[in-house]
């Protein structure tokens, strides 16, 4: 088979390479650049209780800020950050950028409402970093309002996380939510043997409700478990009135987040807008792209 690869075809094959390898290469530089300056920055995302309409808590999500003002979702850098190992240092950036604005967050959303911080499973097995990031949010003298959102792959039964990390942040009152609930593997048995705080249910379950009936049943499910077990579920990715919302509510689920309520926003603009009551679909402040 080696004959029919011409040399003009390994001539190819190597250049296309070799532009795959500059593109990279930009993109690790761009990265780069972009922690040095402290470019990446914490925007945050309300969890509404849908029957009261009050905010319940916000996530905190990475957001890269160019020198033309324009935001980067974390997809853009996450996947190469995570492989450069860069991704600690953005944590730490979203992580300052919350503790510095503490005092007028509390201000304006009360001192009750808690803020939430994604975590990798790379993170999560890294007891450096994560004995540092209890101490971080240690040194902010009330850690209790910070909880973490990890996804089902961190949360491995056996393993450093399971005798080390969760202790630590047991004894500090972080909070424990899980991510994306529904898309991994992990049995139910699990979640009540780790005591979270949380249940995040992945937008992918949400979003199909409207024509899968079965999966009401499941969310009712998840809803009354939760409540038996003192275990706060959040519906993510509430985009629409008609099918996610009001499905969302006959089924008994009362924590929701998503586009329909609030857009994640940079924390500065956040802090700008003018204070008004959060009304689905009125949204007037709304400064992600649809
Ligand atoms: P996630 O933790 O599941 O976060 C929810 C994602 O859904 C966010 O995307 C949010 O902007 C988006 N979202 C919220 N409401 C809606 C909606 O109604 N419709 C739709 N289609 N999407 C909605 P984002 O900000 O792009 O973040 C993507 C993922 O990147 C996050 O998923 C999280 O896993 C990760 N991530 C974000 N920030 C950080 C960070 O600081 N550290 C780490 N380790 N991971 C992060
Ligand atoms: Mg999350
Ligand atoms: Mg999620
Ligand atoms: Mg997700």
């Amino acid at each position: 088979h080696a004959k029919i690869v011409s040399k003009g075809s390994i001539a190819f094959f190597n250049r296309q390479l070799e532009k795959k390898a500059t593109e990279k290469h930009i993109l690790e530089q761009e990265l780069r650049n972009a922690l040095d300056m402290h470019a990446f920055h914490c925007a945050l995302q309300q969890k509404v209780d849908i029957r009261t309409g009050a905010i319940v808590g916000f996530e905190a999500l990475a957001r890269r800020v160019d020198r033309h003002g324009i935001m980067h979702a974390p997809m853009t850098f996450l996947p190469l950050a995570n492989e450069l190992g860069l991704l600690n240092d953005i944590t730490d950036l979203v992580i300052c950028d919350l503790e510095r604005e503490l005092p007028r967050l509390d201000a304006r959303f009360g001192a009750g409402v808690r803020y939430s911080v994604n975590i990798t499973p790379n993170q999560a097995a890294n007891m450096q970093f994560m004995q540092r990031l209890v101490e971080q949010l240690r040194n902010t003298g009330r850690p209790e309002s910070f909880m973490l959102e990890l996804t089902e792959e961190s949360l491995a039964v056996t393993g450093p996380f399971q005798s080390h990390v969760l202790p630590l942040l047991r004894d500090a009152g972080i909070g424990l939510s899980i991510d994306d609930f529904g898309t991994g593997y992990s049995s139910l048995a699990t979640i009540a043997d780790l005591t979270v705080d949380e249940l995040k249910i992945d937008r992918s379950l949400i979003s199909s409700i409207h024509n899968r009936p079965r999966s009401q049943s499941i969310l009712r499910a998840i809803e009354s478990m939760g409540t038996a077990l003192g275990i706060s579920v959040v519906a993510e990715g509430i985009e629409t009135m008609e099918e996610n919302l009001y499905l969302m509510a006959q089924t008994g689920l009362r924590i929701g987040q998503g586009y329909l309520f609030h857009k994640p926003q940079l924390l500065t603009a956040l802090l700008q807008e003018t204070p008004a009551t959060p009304r689905p679909g009125h949204d007037r402040n709304n400064r992600e792209p649809a």
